[in-house]
């Protein structure tokens, strides 16, 4: 008995210990910083400027229902800002239909958005937030059509479209 505890005691520590290492990433979802230090607003400060929902999406990672969004059907041309801070992220050219219910891009405007990777359904997505403000926007995956090969795979709710 003794023995088959000290085993499982054995087992169970590392196995503890590779799975801390892999949810830790979850504690720190909250959204990134902004580069810009008149964007580092405070909880309250954003909630005022935001809907419930944009709110949900830009500072706490969240992400809308497929289908949910006009803006996967708008196809005029223009711009599509970020709802946090207005930045232009994508021009309506570099929009397509990917069948996914979401407003999909395969290239944003160069220098307006930055990565980082999150573990929230435990495989590793590659987050994509708006650079300025660092409000969430999508996940970007690599089936995207050419030439990138990206799909920015964008929240309606974190942009705010502008027709030329
Ligand atoms: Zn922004």
């Amino acid at each position: 008995m003794n023995q088959f505890l000290s085993r499982r005691t054995f087992i169970l520590i590392p196995t503890m210990s590779i799975l801390k290492i892999i949810f830790k990433p979850m504690q720190v979802l909250a959204s990134s910083l902004a580069s810009k230090d008149e964007w580092n607003l405070s909880k309250d400060e954003w909630k005022s400027r935001l809907s419930p929902e944009s709110y949900y999406i830009l500072r706490e990672e969240g992400t809308e229902r497929a289908f949910s969004s006009q803006l996967n059907n708008e196809k005029r041309k223009g711009v599509f800002q970020c709802a946090g801070c207005n930045l232009p992220l994508f021009l309506s050219d570099k929009k397509y239909d990917s069948g996914t219910g979401w407003p999909s891009f395969w290239d944003p405007i160069q220098g307006s958005v930055e990565t980082k990777v999150d573990f929230k359904l435990i495989v590793p997505r590659t987050e994509y937030h708006c650079s300025r403000c660092g409000g969430h926007q999508g996940h970007v995956f690599n089936d995207g059509p050419p030439p990138s090969g990206k799909r920015y795979c964008n929240n309606g709710l974190a942009l705010k479209f502008v027709p030329d």
